[in-house]
């Protein structure tokens, strides 16, 4: 019988050309072509090693992330790609994107990506407005990244993805609807919108105080502003952060919504597999010698746990909810074998009431406003304490 596991491959690759300011992604900018040399022989190490736990399954999506992969020369790409190819099954359609920072790229370097078997490539735009660049730290203008835009497509990329972010510091309601509508003027496939968070240790935590950033109103109106304009425009949001247009979803992030196995490669990647959790250590030196010298044991996974039931219940609800298909009751339990409504009826119909979720069919799912407050409503509703672990 033909085996019908499917896989999704993350590659993390940790150079930056420069930090930007709100970042905690793990990255750093790469001392020396040497070092880029050494880490992209770790991680072929590291998909040589994992290959033949993975022989049954088929990498339908492959998902270059960062960081900046563009910052890999053309050839260190190929080496990863070929590595791939012999360390796994590739599905003939496979989903292969990789970011893309403007400023990083040119046309023959994408040219080359698409002779690579890239072809869906995601670019870091965030905002069209200089200054608005300027204090995120960015290395690009918006004049830089509409060339490598017209780049993109000249390179014959038919799959094209472009991030913006809204909350952004001095950012008005105005500014915001101006990159909107001159992002969709150039006609992405796929638009993914994130309100910017400010974390820990980053240098935008230490100016917290003086940033004059957009209060949770306003951030609200810029939400549901996108969510009309990009509806109007013929992009659908298939996710509350996610819109695309003809369907052309992230495939490979649709694997993380929908609980589905993916696995990591390279410093800070994670991964679920065969029903675990885990990530590599957060250290490019670490990482890199733990594989050289993997016989003698030296480990590079940081941390790793079995999901049982009840979180891995948890989990498919918080990640599904993320969805405009909501969680449908049926599928919900053939997985888990518990009516979904039993368990969290009497929350449903307070929200529904409130207009935060709404049934379509079997299925329950956010409205706008719902998804805007998600982390709220989830966190009331999904019990996370120890003692729930276990006793579904
Ligand atoms: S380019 Fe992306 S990964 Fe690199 S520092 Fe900026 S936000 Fe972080």
């Amino acid at each position: 019988m033909k085996d019908k596991k499917t896989l999704g491959l993350y590659i993390h690759i940790p150079f930056c050309a420069k930090k930007c300011d709100y970042c905690d992604f793990y990255s750093f900018t790469p001392g020396s072509g040497r070092a880029i040399d050494n880490y992209v022989s770790a991680m072929m190490l590291q998909m040589e090693d994992i290959s033949d736990a993975c022989k049954g399954h088929t990498v339908d999506t492959v998902y270059f992330g960062g960081g900046t992969p563009s910052m890999l020369p053309i050839n260190q790409f190929a080496r990863l790609m070929d590595s791939v190819r012999r360390n796994f099954r590739l599905a003939k359609d496979a989903e292969i994107t990789s970011e893309a920072n403007p400023g990083t790229v040119n046309l023959k370097y994408l040219k080359s990506l698409r002779k690579l078997g890239i072809n869906r490539l995601s670019l870091g735009m965030q905002s069209l407005d200089d200054s608005e660049l300027k204090v995120l730290g960015r290395i690009h203008s918006a004049e830089q990244f509409e060339e490598t835009y017209e780049n993109v497509r000249n390179a014959g990329f038919t799959n094209i993805s472009v991030d913006i972010m809204y909350g952004l510091p001095d950012q008005t309601l105005a500014s915001f609807a101006d990159t909107l509508r001159h992002v969709t003027l150039l006609d992405p496939d796929h638009i993914s919108l994130y309100c910017l968070k400010i974390e820990e240790g980053t240098p935008f935590f230490k100016m917290r105080d003086t940033l004059n950033l957009p209060d949770d109103d306003t951030e609200y109106d810029m939400y549901m502003k996108a969510v009309d304009f990009l509806s109007a425009r013929g992009y659908e949001r298939y996710e509350m952060s996610n819109f695309a247009r003809d369907g052309k979803y992230s495939r490979h992030n649709l694997k993380y919504w929908n609980c589905e196995e993916y696995i990591g490669i390279g410093a800070s990647a994670h991964s679920y597999f065969g029903g675990e959790r885990y990530s590599v250590i957060r250290n490019a030196e670490s990482y890199i010698n733990g594989l050289e010298i993997l016989e003698s044991g030296i480990p590079i996974i940081d941390e790793s746990r079995f999901i049982d039931k009840a979180e891995s219940m948890n989990e498919y609800v918080m990640l599904r909810m993320r969805l405009e298909a909501g969680v449908d009751m049926i599928e919900f339990k053939k997985r888990f074998g518990i009516d979904f409504y039993e368990k969290f009826g009497q929350y449903l119909e307070e929200y529904i009431e409130g207009g935060f979720v709404k049934r379509i069919g079997d299925s329950y799912a956010f409205t706008s406003k719902g998804m805007f407050v998600s982390n709220y409503i989830l966190s009331a509703v999904l019990d996370f304490s120890p003692e729930s672990i276990g006793t579904v």
